[in-house]
C-alpha cells in the first residue's frame, strides 16, 4: 500500500502534468507568432485581457461551499486553478487578421476544457464524449455555450470527483442523450459505439458489428423493453451491472485521478499559513 507522501507526490505530479503541458502549449503557440518580446508595445495601449479578479464575490464562495461538495479551502485552490487557466488561454488566442486584439474569453474556454480533461483526469476518450460533456455542462443561470465560468466549473467538477450515483448517472445520461430527448436510441447507441469500437482490419462490414452490439447493449439496458433506454431504465441496468454506467464511452475520471486531483486541493495543514 502506497503511503500517504507517495500518493501525494503522485497527486501535485498530475496535477502539474496537466497545468504544465498547457502552460508549454501555450509559450510555443506564442513563440510561433514570432513577435519579439524585445519590441517596446508602449506606442499603442495594451488590449486589457479579461483575467478574473484575484477573488470571486465572496457570496460565490458562500454560495458554493453549501451547495457544492468543495468546502471552503478547496474552493480557494480551484479558484486559483480556474484563474490560471484562464489567464494562460488569454495568452494563447491568436490574433486576428488584421492585428486587432484577440476576442477575449471569458472564462474556460473548450480547448482548455479538453486540456484538463485530458491531463489532468486522464480521460483519453473519444473527442466526441468530450465535446458532449462540454455542451451538457450545467452553466447555471447565465446559460449558453460559452465559456465556463468559475460557478459552472465548480458545479461540474462536483459531480465529477464527488457526485453521488444520482448525479453521475444524470451526467453520463446526458453525455450519451445526443439529440437531448430524453432517451438514449439505437442510433444514438450507434453512433457512440461505432466511434468507441477499433475496426477490424478486414471485416467486411464492420458497421454490422456495431449493430449487434447495439443490440446485445439494449437487451440488457432496454428494461421496459420499449426499444430505447430512459432514464429509468438506465437507473436499473447501472444498479444491476455498474459497469453499464459507461456502457458506451469514459464521461468520468477514474477513482484513483479523482482521488489524486483532490488532493492537490488539501495542502497539509502547514502549508496553509500565509
Ligand atoms: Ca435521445
Amino acid at each position: 500500500m502506497a503511503t500517504d507522501k507517495q500518493l501525494s507526490m503522485a497527486a501535485s505530479a498530475i496535477a502539474l502534468r496537466g497545468v504544465r503541458l498547457f502552460l508549454s502549449a501555450g509559450r510555443n503557440a506564442m513563440e510561433r507568432r514570432a513577435q519579439p518580446a524585445a519590441e517596446p508595445a508602449k506606442h499603442r495601449p495594451k488590449p486589457k485581457p479579461v483575467v478574473p479578479g484575484a477573488r470571486p464575490p465572496q457570496k460565490v464562495f458562500d454560495m458554493l461551499a453549501r451547495t457544492s461538495k468543495f468546502n471552503k479551502h478547496e474552493l480557494e485552490a480551484l479558484y486559483a486553478m480556474y484563474r490560471r487557466l484562464v489567464t494562460a488561454a488569454q495568452g494563447i488566442l491568436p490574433p486576428t487578421a488584421i492585428g486587432q486584439p484577440p476576442a477575449k474569453v471569458d472564462g474556460i474556454d473548450q480547448g482548455t476544457f479538453r486540456d484538463v480533461m485530458h491531463n489532468t483526469f486522464d480521460m483519453i476518450t473519444e473527442e466526441a464524449i468530450l465535446e458532449r460533456i462540454w455542451i451538457t455542462w450545467d452553466r447555471g443561470a447565465s446559460g449558453g455555450e460559452g465559456a465556463l465560468k468559475f460557478e459552472a466549473w465548480v458545479r461540474g467538477l462536483s459531480v465529477l470527483l464527488r457526485g453521488t450515483e444520482e448525479e453521475r448517472r444524470n451526467h453520463c445520461f446526458a453525455v450519451y442523450d445526443l439529440n437531448a430527448d430524453g432517451y438514449i436510441t439505437r442510433d444514438e447507441m450507434f453512433v457512440l459505439l461505432k466511434n468507441s469500437l477499433l475496426k477490424q482490419p478486414g471485416d467486411e462490414d464492420p458497421d454490422e458489428g456495431v449493430r449487434d452490439l447495439v443490440e446485445l447493449v439494449l437487451r440488457k439496458m432496454d428494461v421496459d423493453k420499449d426499444g430505447r433506454v430512459s432514464p429509468e431504465d438506465y437507473k436499473d441496468a447501472v444498479e444491476q451491472e455498474p459497469l453499464l454506467l459507461e456502457a458506451f464511452g469514459q464521461c468520468l475520471p477514474s477513482r484513483r485521478h479523482a482521488l489524486a486531483f483532490l488532493k492537490t486541493l488539501n495542502p497539509k495543514p502547514k502549508d496553509l499559513r500565509s
